[in-house]
């Protein structure tokens, strides 16, 4: 009898020793990786100090290793994504909740979106003045209401609903905007007198910083996920809204496919469809992450004359992160090596 409770016990551990293992060989076997953006724009080396480029290096790593961690432990791409873009929305550094851009009229409209590429779910904010973090409102609109965008007072309207508070627009203010702000509405004038209204935002593209944020990230239970985050364009006519709440713009992510979050010249991103376009070609043809990013960023766009770059990531944790602007801040980070943080082509 107790040989045979003896024997009993040797297997029941030997069975358990297994399941462990199979367990652990599952998740070891299992790719993840995460990318963020800080935004695409004219980031001149030449203007750009040691210590400027310290910080957004430091914040950018800060940033990428929250997502990072958040993966490593088993979370989902959805919590790593919104940890990655709380970090660069809360720095001054970003056009994105705190240190967004100036609107025309001198306050700030934010938008933001986040999808879920195993369920296909969005959710999408557009034109908040309240929201310190517009990432989580975003993906509350996905969680926990009907509908995949809302905008302006409803928006606010349904944060309250849903226990987040609000803070007044001024938390929003920084000195730099704000001179950005006063240069560009200077050039604006000047060209709107002479060449009219379109002309006169045409003349200041090269101007505009952009500065929005994102992160696409891909979880160990193969699932992936998209977010983007900005306060839009210095100098935006009131209630102008961009790409990044625009799913399948400026964000979109679909299982088995690819994750993307882009930065640049919004309208052009809304009508070359360029975060849904690159999955298009993914999906369709069958073309790797890199070759699909890049014939729409370097080669569509281009042609188009759109400016901006995007980060994308596939179902095996490949990343690509192209731009055809003179910088982009971003990090990528994959499973067992240490971040990576670029902001020009080589460096
Ligand atoms: N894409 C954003 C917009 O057009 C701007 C940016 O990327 O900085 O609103």
């Amino acid at each position: 009898m107790k040989r045979n409770i003896t024997l009993l016990s040797l297997s029941l551990a030997l069975c358990l020793s297994s399941l462990t293992n199979t367990a652990l060989a599952n998740t070891q076997d299992k790719p993840f990786a995460i990318a963020i953006h800080g935004g695409a724009g004219t980031i001149s080396k030449a203007k750009l100090t040691m210590e400027q480029q310290q910080a957004y290096r430091a914040k950018l790593t800060e940033a990428v290793d929250a997502g990072y961690k958040v993966l490593a432990k088993g979370g989902d791409s959805l919590a790593a994504v919104q940890a990655s873009i709380v970090i660069l929305e809360n720095s001054p550094l970003f056009n994105a909740g705190l240190g967004a851009v100036y609107t025309f009229d001198g306050s700030h409209e934010l938008d933001a979106s986040i999808m879920d590429g195993r369920t296909m779910n969005a959710g999408a904010i557009a034109g908040v003045q309240h929201i310190k973090n517009p990432i989580e409102l975003a993906y509350k609109v996905m969680t926990d209401s009907p509908h995949v965008m809302l905008q302006g007072a409803g928006a606010e309207e349904f944060a309250l609903t849903q226990g987040m508070s609000l803070v007044p627009t001024q938390y929003f203010d920084t000195a730099q905007r704000y001179q950005q702000l006063f240069d560009a509405k200077q050039k604006i004038t000047a060209a709107e007198m002479t060449q009219g209204y379109q002309a006169s935002v045409n003349a200041l593209d090269l101007d505009y910083k952009f500065g929005t944020v994102g992160a696409v990230a891909l979880d160990q239970q193969g699932n992936l996920a998209a977010g983007t985050s900005t306060g839009g364009m210095t100098a935006k006519r009131y209630g102008r809204v961009g790409d990044s709440p625009v799913i399948g713009a400026g964000t979109y992510a679909e299982n088995g496919v690819c994750a993307v979050s882009a930065t640049g010249h919004g309208e052009y991103f809304i009508r070359y469809m360029v975060a849904g376009d690159i999955c298009a070609k993914v999906k369709y043809q069958d073309k790797s992450i890199i070759r699909a990013a890049d014939e729409v960023i370097n080669q569509r766009l281009i042609t188009a004359g759109g400016s901006g770059g995007v980060i994308a990531i596939d179902q095996r944790g490949n990343i690509a992160t192209p731009f055809n602007t003179e910088g982009m801040y971003r990090a990528t980070r994959s499973k067992g090596e240490p971040a990576q943080v670029m902001i020009w082509q080589d460096q």
